[in-house]
């Protein structure tokens, strides 16, 4: 691509200068407004000492002034990066140290809980941008002029210029745009160093298959923007003139089915227990989808009956799915609507090489064979900030490429679909079998009274190296058998479906199943309560 997020916006301001690029809360923000926005926050920038190449920390849940100021950062040629609105103060620490942060924009709840405690600890930053959620919209908001621990503190609403010079939209192709953190679903997250270059060509790669039509969608995201999933979504989204819908709290699900009905979003995008959930709520379910296009899900595995009822609410021939990560900026590979095939992720992008290799030796496997996904293209990282270990490990360089081993393991069919059997670090081994976790939460997940589940393993302490399969079970609201039933048709269910050491020797019912922030099944919590 020549151009970026940040020319496109500039450039509709011209074009599309009326239409809705932003709704937030009932009340919009035209792509002209969002191109005056965006420059006016870079004026904010500039005047708190922005430079090239410094660091913007973005911690807040999804709001316009997250889209605005990764767009003025990106036109000062600074680097954005995501804190998750629910790190603790220590976490914020030692990210903010981590990625150098210069300039902090945050809301008014954290700044007062999780701020203050960092000041004077992040020897980098040295202003915190305070913003209450609907201050770009409603040109409302606090006045706040004071220093801590050396860090000038002010307020969003009283320091944003009126006025501002347009800045220049050009941006430097293979600069590091985005400092983006893995998930944290298995250990500390990870910074990824990502370009332009790598963000708008997976952009446009997996446009190929979107398809997304140029002044015509209405997207609706349920992702948070802090994980790159949700950047990824508002990017294409903007990059297309398309409207798209801010959700503060995707798992409100009465509020975001109600901002579905005050506008019908053409593409719908969520991680999948997202889509449980919404499949569970009646309004939802009676919502008219005749102008959904494309239901798109990711970041997890989705499992067959529940693609099924989703289909039976949005209609057949709609529903994608991808499958990627963080460092991959981040689609790999992608199962189209058009020729989806169940319980595969889809074929590689454009321009995108996948090799399924044996852990150990590297060496291709057969089709069919299991083995670890490994990709390279335009879209892979330039490596993890100040971790050179993990980044040689991730990143290794085979026949003049750089292929990044993402750690999952999957297989490749004849007609080049892949499938992802599990993480390797969900893996169990069973009497010396491989189970995979995903695989026998699938085959649970259909039973009618099972809302969401979990499979982990337990180290066996009479068999070192074995693990004992447990599963852990949230019933669907309307379930009324005792547990002791349950667990008895659980069992035969699961000795009927399955070979007997994939059969889960320990079963818990929970309440809830967590989720990490960005609505994925936290295994990492479930083993400490094992
Ligand atoms: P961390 O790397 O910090 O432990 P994370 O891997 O969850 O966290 P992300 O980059 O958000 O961080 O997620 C990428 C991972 O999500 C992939 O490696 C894969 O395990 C999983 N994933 C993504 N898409 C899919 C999908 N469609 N089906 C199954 N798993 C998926
Ligand atoms: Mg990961």
């Amino acid at each position: 691509p020549e151009k970026t997020l940040s020319d496109y916006v500039r450039d509709y301001a011209e074009q599309f200068p009326d239409r809705e690029a932003l709704v937030f809360l009932g009340k919009a923000i035209s792509y002209r407004q969002l191109d005056n926005l965006a420059d006016r926050m870079a004026a904010l920038f500039a005047a708190q000492g922005a430079k090239a190449g410094d660091v913007l920390g973005l911690q807040m849940p999804n709001t316009p002034q997250y889209v605005v100021a990764f767009i003025a950062a990106a036109r000062l040629g600074m680097v954005s990066t995501s804190i998750s609105p629910l790190m603790t103060p220590p976490e914020i620490t030692h990210q903010a140290n981590d990625a150098q942060v210069k300039i902090l924009l945050t809301l008014m709840p954290f700044w007062q809980t999780s701020v203050p405690p960092v000041l004077g600890k992040v020897d980098t930053l040295s202003t915190v941008i305070v913003s209450g959620p609907m201050d770009l919209m409603t040109g409302q908001g606090e006045a706040l002029e004071e220093t801590h621990e050396g860090v000038q503190v002010i307020s969003l609403h009283d320091h944003l210029p009126d006025t501002a010079e347009p800045v220049n939209t050009h941006v430097d192709m293979d600069a590091v745009l985005y400092l983006q953190y893995t998930g944290g679903t298995t250990g500390l997250p990870k910074g990824a160093r990502l370009t332009s270059r790598n963000l708008f060509m997976n952009n446009l790669q997996a446009n190929v298959f979107y398809g997304y039509r140029t002044g015509e969608e209405t997207v609706a995201s349920a992702f948070p923007l802090f994980h790159i999933g949700g950047a990824a979504v508002v990017f294409n989204a903007l990059r297309t003139a398309s409207t798209f819908l801010l959700i503060p709290d995707p798992r409100d699900i009465d509020h975001f089915v109600a901002e579905m009905t005050a506008r019908t979003p053409t593409v719908l995008a969520a991680v999948p227990a997202l889509y449980q959930m919404l499949c569970a709520n009646e309004t939802f379910k009676s919502l008219d989808f005749s102008g959904l296009r494309m239901a798109i899900s990711g970041a997890a595995p989705f499992a067959r009956e529940e693609v099924q009822r989703l289909e039976s609410v949005i209609g057949k021939n709609k529903f994608c799915e991808v499958y990627g990560m963080t460092e991959t900026s981040p689609v790999i590979t992608l199962n189209p609507a058009s020729h989806f095939k169940e319980g595969h992720v889809g074929i590689p992008l454009p321009g995108t090489e996948v090799r399924i290799v044996d852990v150990d030796t590297g060496k291709t496997m057969p089709l069919g064979e299991p083995g670890e996904i490994i990709a390279a293209g335009p879209q892979v990282m330039q490596g993890y900030l100040a971790m050179p270990e993990a980044t040689e490990k991730a990143l290794q360089e085979i026949g003049g490429k750089r292929w990044m081993h993402t750690g999952d393991i999957g297989v490749m069919d004849e007609d080049g679909f892949v499938r992802v059997c599990d993480r390797s670090k969900d893996m169990l081994i069973v009497g010396g079998y491989k189970v995979f976790s995903v695989e026998v939460e699938g085959k649970v997940q259909s039973l009618p009274w099972v809302s969401m589940c979990a499979v982990v393993g337990r180290p066996d302490s009479n068999r070192p190296g074995n693990e004992i399969v447990q599963l852990y079970v949230e019933r669907s609201a309307d379930c009324d058998k005792s547990e002791t039933d349950l667990k008895a048709e659980l069992d035969s269910f699961c000795r009927e479906n399955m070979s007997p050491y994939k059969v889960p020797k320990e079963v818990f019912f929970l309440d809830a199943i967590p989720l990490t922030s960005v609505g994925k099944i936290d295994k990492k919590a479930l083993r400490k309560t094992a």
